[in-house]
């Protein structure tokens, strides 16, 4: 990956970022993203946080490489402060858990006001975002999930609207798991994906049961059986190779 071919991953995240936005890319590492957005003329200002020595280093000298100090401001600190409100009408925060990516969200909610659209890629955890949106009143517009080098990410685009809309033709405690958009598409990657949980929570399960019972335990086992019967219903009457 480099600043003139992004990976699949990144050029999904790209494909969402509205034409001539001001995007704040935070966890941004090499600066790839906004590095790249600004070679292609889509964004009309960029700002790189990080909150890491090495990748915001990382990230100055390929700006500086590039040639694009005047577009792209890469900036040292954690989440959202490194953005004043206003400076950005786009938000983009790809490669870390849905958990981190909620509290960096949820820790800089007073940057949000003048931003327009989040581009938010999770590696796991997708349900913190979704629940996340839900409670702060972002719709979520687009979603996507890909396959790449034999990783499975999800892809979630929100704007300021109305939360419960993308799931109104969905069971709710379904949609947030796995996606309103998603299941109603149910690709490949989204059949791998939860085909692959579900033997994962199997085994969790089996190990609980051998473990020495407890109120937590029982506890464990119960909502891990529930999320088993979400996602078999998901993917129930579909052949998969991975089930
Ligand atoms: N966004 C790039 C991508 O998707 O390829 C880089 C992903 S990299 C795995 C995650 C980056 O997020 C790391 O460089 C890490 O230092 C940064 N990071 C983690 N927590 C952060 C925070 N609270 N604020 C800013 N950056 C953070």
């Amino acid at each position: 990956m480099n600043t003139d071919k992004l990976s699949v991953r990144l050029e999904t995240v790209a494909k969402y970022v509205p034409k001539d936005s001001r995007l704040a890319d935070i966890g941004s590492d090499h600066a790839y993203l906004p590095s790249y957005l600004a070679k292609n003329g889509q964004i009309s200002f960029g700002i790189a946080g990080e909150v890491a020595q090495g990748p915001f280093q990382s990230a100055e000298k390929n700006v500086m490489a590039e040639g694009l100090t005047e577009l792209i401001s890469v900036r040292m600190g954690d989440g959202l402060e490194v953005i004043q409100p206003g400076d950005a009408d786009c938000i983009s925060i790809a490669g870390m858990g849905g958990s981190l990516i909620a509290s960096i969200l949820e820790n800089g909610k007073e940057k949000l006001a003048a931003v327009k659209r989040l581009v938010l890629q999770p590696n796991i955890n997708a349900i913190a975002i979704r629940d996340w949106l839900i409670d702060n009143h972002w719709e979520l517009i687009a979603e996507e999930i890909i396959e790449e080098d034999n990783k499975i990410y999800e892809i979630l685009v929100a704007e300021k609207g109305e939360p419960l809309k993308p799931y109104r033709d969905v069971h709710l405690e379904t949609g947030r798991l796995v996606g309103p958009f998603l299941l109603q598409r149910k690709e490949n990657a989204f059949k791998k994906k939860w085909s692959l949980e579900k033997k994962n929570w199997l085994r969790i399960y089996k190990q609980l049961e051998g473990a020495p019972q407890s109120p937590e335990n029982e506890v464990k086992k119960q909502e891990i059986l529930g999320k088993i019967a979400l996602v078999e219903g998901v993917l129930d009457n579909e052949k998969s190779e991975w089930s």
